[in-house]
């Protein structure tokens, strides 16, 4: 197909998204996949240069939900605007994985924080910030974008039990790749090259502190702090020569950082969540039913307090609002487990049933 280019399999093309672009390469649409996007304003990869691109009328009347209008990482056909060079999107091609942020259940609130990501790498520290709990919460989240994911064990220089450490995290990760660095010494980050293949991309969540923008400066090889500070001006002009949210990498290879992606690290507030909202966790102590919901139950602390304007209602609805969240990760969870459950039967009586053949023969 003569509008691929080598150029386009180094940003990730694929024969799966071929199959769909090929009725709009038909219309005289070319491909391209976001690189960055800013207030409905897209940087857009194509075969021969970076463009700007904007949503056409027709897809932005027709997009039901937000998951309908492209995000960082999507592949798109675009129509070319000669001869200022801009390019407008009519269509997204379907996406091979997604990275949703659900934050109230409903489709229509259903956000994508980062599209077509080959392998998300969880990266949790193995000092005091190490957690079981956590490491399972983003797997499940990898699991369910249908990227695969990698574990990465950061700041190993702080930590005098890595083995341990590695052998608990493999308890609860049922096979998924593990590695320890320490981004600061430079240990163990030539294992991770491998996943680093030309037109393959990498996504990195974790919570804050765990040493991700490191890790990234380090891969890239330049400084994206740097460039960060430049972002904050939200001067479109400047941000729109450097600032990239996929980016090629040196040796092939493409790094999506969004600010979507970093923000998953408000997923795994649980441990924070009682301390946070302390206040309204001792006025749930106050109220009449122990299991109070806080919504028409009679003598409500938290609805007095509410009322009193002793408790900023902004503040109650983030409280809520996390712990739907919570709630919701939970029934994941559940969900993973057990699927990962009826695997390990499946193996192991497939096992079964090859050894006692073997035992017969
Ligand atoms: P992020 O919030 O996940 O992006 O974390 P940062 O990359 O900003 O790192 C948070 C802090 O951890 C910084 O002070 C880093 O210098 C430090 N840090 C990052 N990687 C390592 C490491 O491998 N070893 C040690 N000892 N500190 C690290
Ligand atoms: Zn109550």
């Amino acid at each position: 197909m003569s509008f691929i280019s080598d150029r386009l399999v180094c940003f990730g093309w694929h024969d799966f998204f071929a199959a769909s672009f090929h009725q709009y390469s038909d219309q005289g649409l070319i491909a391209g996949r976001v690189a960055l996007e800013y207030s409905r304003v897209y940087r857009v990869y194509t075969a021969h240069s970076e463009i700007s691109a904007e949503l056409a009328g027709r897809l932005r009347h027709e997009a039901a939900s937000r998951t309908d209008l492209p995000a960082v990482g999507d592949w798109v056909a675009l129509r070319l605007i000669e001869p200022e060079g801009k390019g407008l999107i009519q269509a997204v091609l379907p996406r091979r994985t997604q990275v949703t942020r659900k934050t109230k259940g409903r489709r229509s609130d259903e956000q994508i924080i980062g599209a077509n990501i080959d392998t998300i790498f969880i990266v949790t520290s193995l000092n005091q910030d190490f957690s079981l709990r956590r490491i399972e919460r983003y797997l499940a989240v990898a699991w369910e974008s249908g990227a695969l994911p990698v574990i990465i064990l950061s700041k190993s220089d702080l930590c005098p039990d890595v083995e341990m450490k590695i052998a608990r995290t493999q308890e609860v990760s049922f096979g998924t790749p593990i590695h320890s660095i320490s981004a600061i010494r430079g240990d163990g980050l030539g294992e991770l090259q491998q996943y680093f293949e030309p037109g393959k991309t990498v996504a990195l969540i974790g919570s804050s502190g765990v040493g991700k923008s490191t890790l990234i400066n380090r891969l890239i090889g330049e400084d994206r702090l740097a460039v960060k500070e430049i972002r904050g001006h939200d001067d479109q002009g400047k941000h729109t020569t450097r600032h990239r949210e996929l980016i090629l990498l040196p040796d092939g290879g493409l790094m999506l950082d969004t600010p979507g992606m970093r923000e998953l690290q408000l997923w795994d507030s649980e441990d924070g969540i009682e301390t946070v909202f302390d206040d309204i966790d001792k006025l749930s102590s106050r109220c009449y039913f122990k299991d109070c919901r806080h919504r028409s139950e009679p003598d409500c602390a938290v609805r007095n307090a509410l009322r009193e304007g002793t408790l900023d209602p902004g503040r109650f609805e983030n409280y809520l609002k996390l712990q739907r969240e919570l709630a919701y990760l939970a029934r994941r969870k559940d969900a993973f487990a057990e699927r990962a459950e009826r695997n390990r039967w499946k193996k192991l009586t497939r096992l079964a049933k090859e050894l006692s053949r073997d035992k017969r023969r």
